[in-house]
């Protein structure tokens, strides 16, 4: 094979490229390599290898970087699917897959032939710019383009080096940038003399009064395995000058060890036996076990469970069955979970029933940890990884389940930057490649994803009851609270007088109450009621939001702040009126009404250290608050037994957001929420407060009836031809320039009706071209399509869209 094609780590670049092989270079599929790439030389990754050339003028490759292919031929694979199906870069790819620090620059270095004679042999006389680089490169192995940048100017140090490459004075060569994540050592201690030197030794120590040298042999003594030193000195308080002493001695060797900075190490597990299973769990894991041991081959399409249990039906106990089958019959699992938030208490109750078995891999982690725990996963020392959609990557050998807990959450789909993927969909290829089970486990799935089970695409497996303390319990009582009624009767607050009532009551009672919103800040934007203006963002035109702890105007999209001004910027007067509501202001009535009661509050303002997350919960859990106020957050699977009442500030924000999948982002929140009460010994009861009681989303919620909410909800999507009926595709234009981004839309708009008629394909809708529900981020106007059919990211795999479009397949928003 004499040609490579090769995925470049050049931004932006949708194809791979062909490259020569130069004589002499063994070049394998999945291998990295340098290749030349317009002016500079970038990293790459070779794709396929073939005998003809793709194009007629190539380059060549122009070095191997590691000799190992740094994926596996699935890796490979799967990277290839997710590069075709998202329409994105193949090595953005692939670079989801590589481990953390792989992507470096190389660096031009140059070395001089022979150091002894610079230019004392040329044919013709040197300039002083020439004999100034090499005066600069003398004496050392290697000088970088850089150095001699900096010493002579960028232009200058290519063109003198190019003089001197000619007259064959130097040579060049390609080098990687140091690498930023290095193996962590630590230094170990071993005794290197036989038992008789040592006893020699101590005796003489002891003589000359050496006492803590002699110590420090003892407690060395009958030691097989090096120690390392920071231990032995909490044990002994040796010196460094002791063991110093010994190491001239050459009675102990000191060398630095590898060590893996493990994540989990600050935790403490106490193993936990499975229990015996409910009634309900066992029939649902009879029908799943079977599917597990008998998997083992690849087929066309791997098994998919939808796990269908309200929140504490027990579905993270079948979870743990199916990895305990699938490790008994020598595989591995993953379990992907939505927020990074909830991994420890996931990691808690998985490490307790598979100790030292277990893996999390997520962005929290320093990327030392994350380098460690990928090695660590990839030698095989583990059976489970737990993280975030990202988790999918690991390089985990012998794949045989893949977990997706709350599958229906937003959270799976990366949205912000290429591949724009969904790690539910990529999960299942994955599962596919592999030949793993994939189980899906939700209280409210995706409606996609119910509707492939009512077609049989996934088996359907339900959990009907929750498990509690108590037995099996109902779910907790909802009631609906009617806004404008408490407007009537002149309750300006945002607390109803039934919440207002069931707080008091539960206060009393000394349990926990949830506070649920789905905004952050005081107020979601700040109006003049004179003259109408809205403070608005600079630089996205969204509206600000007020926070009243810093009294400034924050945009929640760039972050751009500016102080609160008690006066309207337009009309001068002092009436500006804080809209909408938020965490702080709900913080700020409920201590007005209940002065003595210890609140916290929990969103991403106030998250935002490390552990924060489990520092907030664990203190809510051990009752260190009676009020919890919180956000989407809050009401994420977490367990919180002694919260007795949630109540739900206005369940309309997200109701009426532009989008069709408001409805289900409604209904799953509300449902959530509700799950939060009553999961310990004492029922618990939920309130919901709207502006809409009648929405059937809301009568559905309130009777914890999914199937009620499934069959209208589809019933929408198949009249207006939404997904599931139909295939999304987003494409989003951004400019610094209104006008052109305007315009670049429209044009893009016309050349993909073009396309369509020229295919005929009258099922493909276009929407748009419209300004993006954020027209304006980061400084850029944004203007965008959408494709609506049912395959409609056909028609943009024969049309070469311009750059500066990004394509989002799939989804999971409108705005
Ligand atoms: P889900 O994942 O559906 O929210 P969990 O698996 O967390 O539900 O179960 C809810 C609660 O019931 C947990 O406290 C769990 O320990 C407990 N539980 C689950 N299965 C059993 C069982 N078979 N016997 C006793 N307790 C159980
Ligand atoms: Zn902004």
């Amino acid at each position: 094979m004499n040609y490579a094609g090769v995925a470049v780590n050049s931004p932006g670049s949708r194809s791979t490229f062909c490259y020569a092989i130069p004589p002499g270079l063994n070049i394998n599929v999945g291998q990295a390599v340098w290749v030349p790439f317009g002016s500079r030389v970038v990293q790459g990754i070779v794709l396929q290898l073939s005998d003809e050339p793709a194009v007629e003028e190539t380059k060549e490759i122009a070095g191997i970087i590691t000799d190992f292919p740094p994926l596996s031929p699935m890796q490979m694979k799967l990277a290839q699917w997710i590069s075709e199906h998202y329409f994105a870069p193949p090595f953005d790819a692939l670079s989801l897959m590589l481990p953390p620090g792989f992507e470096r620059r190389a660096i031009t270095c140059f070395q001089l032939v022979a150091p002894d004679l610079i230019g004392g042999q040329a044919d013709s006389p040197l300039t002083s710019e020439q004999r100034q680089v090499l005066h600069i490169m003398k004496g050392k192995m290697k000088t970088s383009l850089p150095e001699l940048e900096k010493a002579v100017g960028k232009r200058k140090a290519r063109q003198i080096t190019d003089e001197l490459l000619d007259r064959q004075l130097i040579t060049e060569t390609l080098e990687l940038e140091p690498a930023r994540i290095k193996p962590k050592t630590v230094p170990y201690i071993k005794l290197t003399a036989d038992r008789e030197e040592i006893e020699a030794a101590k005796a003489c120590l002891n003589k000359s009064r050496a006492h803590k040298q002699a110590e420090l042999l003892e407690s060395l003594t009958g030691q097989t395995q090096p120690i390392s030193i920071s231990e032995l000195r909490k044990r002994l308080r040796c010196s460094p000058a002791t063991i110093k002493a010994l190491e001239s001695h050459h009675l102990v060797s000191v060398e630095r060890l590898r060590v893996r900075r493990d994540p989990l190490a600050h935790l403490d597990f106490t193993p936990s036996a499975p229990p015996v299973l409910t009634s309900s769990q066992q029939a649902a894991w009879e029908l799943i076990q079977d599917v597990i041991v008998s998997r083992g081959e690849q087929l066309d399409k791997p098994p998919v469970f939808l796990l269908f249990g309200v929140t504490g039906s027990g579905k993270t106990e079948i979870y743990l069955r199916a990895l305990a089958k699938v490790i008994g019959a020598g595989k591995k699992g993953i379990c992907l979970i939505p927020e990074i938030a909830l991994t420890q208490q996931t990691v808690e109750r998985f490490a307790s029933r598979f100790p030292g078995r277990v893996a999390v891999l997520h962005s929290g982690l320093s990327q030392g940890e994350q380098f460690d725990e990928r090695q660590w996963i990839m030698e095989g020392n583990c059976d489970i990884v737990i993280g975030p959609r990202s988790a999918l990557f690991a390089p985990l050998p012998g794949l045989g389940l893949i977990i997706i807990d709350e599958e229906h959450e937003w959270t799976y789909k990366q949205e912000d930057k290429s591949p724009r993927y969904h790690g539910r969909d990529v999960a299942i290829k994955l599962a596919q490649l592999s030949g793993a089970v994939v189980i899906l486990g939700s209280a409210t799935p995706d409606i996609g994803s119910f509707h492939k089970a009512q077609q049989g695409e996934y088996q359907l497996v339900e959990l009907k009851e929750r498990i509690t303390p108590r037995g099996y319990s109902p779910l907790p009582e909802v009631t609906v609270v009617d806004l404008r009624e408490e407007l009537k009767a002149g309750n300006t607050s945002l607390l109803s007088r039934s919440l207002l009532a069931a707080m008091k009551e539960t206060l009393a009672q000394g349990e926990q109450i949830i506070l649920f919103l789905n905004r952050r800040g005081t107020a979601t934007f700040v109006r003049c009621r004179s003259c109408g203006f809205v403070f608005r963002c600079p630089r996205c035109s969204i509206a600000l939001t007020y926070h009243s702890v810093e009294k400034r105007l924050i945009c929640h999209r760039c972050r751009y702040s500016t102080p609160a001004s008690p006066s309207c910027p337009r009309c001068f007067q002092r009436h500006l009126r804080l809209l909408g509501i938020g965490t702080q202001r709900v913080e700020e009535e409920v201590k007005h009404f209940f002065p003595e009661a210890r609140l916290l509050r929990w969103d991403r303002d106030v998250i935002t250290r490390r552990y924060g997350h489990d520092e907030l919960l664990k203190s809510f859990r051990d009752h260190k608050a009676d009020v919890l106020v919180g956000t989407q957050m809050v009401a994420k699977g977490l367990d919180l037994p002694q919260v007795t009442l949630a109540g739900v500030i206005n369940a309309d924000t997200s109701l009426n957001f532009p989008d069709f999948r408001s409805g289900e982002r409604t209904f799953q929140l509300l449902c959530q929420v509700a799950g939060r009460a009553g999961r310990g010994v004492k029922a618990g009861r939920v309130i919901i407060q709207t502006y809409s009681p009648d929405n059937y989303i809301i009568e559905a919620a309130a009777k914890h009836d999914y199937p009620g909410f499934y069959y209208k909800e589809i019933d929408y999507r198949r009249r207006y031809d939404y997904p599931p009926f139909s295939q999304l595709v987003r494409l989003v234009y951004s400019h610094a320039n209104e006008e052109s981004c305007r315009r670049e839309a429209d044009k893009v708009y016309r050349l993909i009706l073009d396309e369509r008629t020229r295919n005929d394909r009258i099922d493909l809708n276009v929407i748009g071209p419209m300004p993006a529900f954020a027209f304006r981020a980061r400084g850029r106007y944004r203007w965008q399509l959408f494709l609506r059919g049912p395959d409609s990211s056909r028609v943009l795999s024969q049309l070469a869209l311009p750059r500066g479009w990004t394509i989002d397949v799939d989804p999971v928003g409108m705005v």
